[in-house]
């Protein structure tokens, strides 16, 4: 194995959250509807409950993630282990509702993660 497997799919990422075409792939599977704040997610689920999103072919990923990915790039989203959503929907796509911290860093009371409004 050379371990280019990783950096390859970072790379592959990066050209679909930059790629018209697939974002706009992206956002035809993305509903707001009306009393939500959500955006909700009307593409494929995994078994575990998130949206699935084919960004290139043969690859997959969960598709907040790649919402996340549209909004801080995909160096930032590769750091993030963990990104949940603030309003506990799993379907919702809208990166603002999640709450998402870096592999190395440990949430120690939530200062710093909470910007005040
Ligand atoms: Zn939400």
């Amino acid at each position: 194995m050379r371990g280019g497997c990783r950096r390859s799919a970072l790379a592959a990422l990066s050209a679909a959250l930059g790629d018209l075409g697939t974002v706009n792939r992206w956002r035809k599977k993305v509903v707001s509807v009306d009393g939500s704040e959500c955006w909700w997610w009307t593409g494929a689920i995994s078994g575990r409950g998130h949206g699935r999103f084919y960004f290139a072919p043969g690859r997959v990923i969960i598709s907040h993630r790649f919402a996340f990915g549209l909004v801080h790039g995909a160096q930032v989203l590769d750091r993030v282990r963990v990104l949940g959503h603030r309003c506990g929907n799993q379907l919702c796509q809208r990166s603002t509702l999640s709450t998402w911290w870096p592999r190395r860093m440990r949430r120690t009371g939530g200062s710093g993660l909470r910007g005040g409004s």
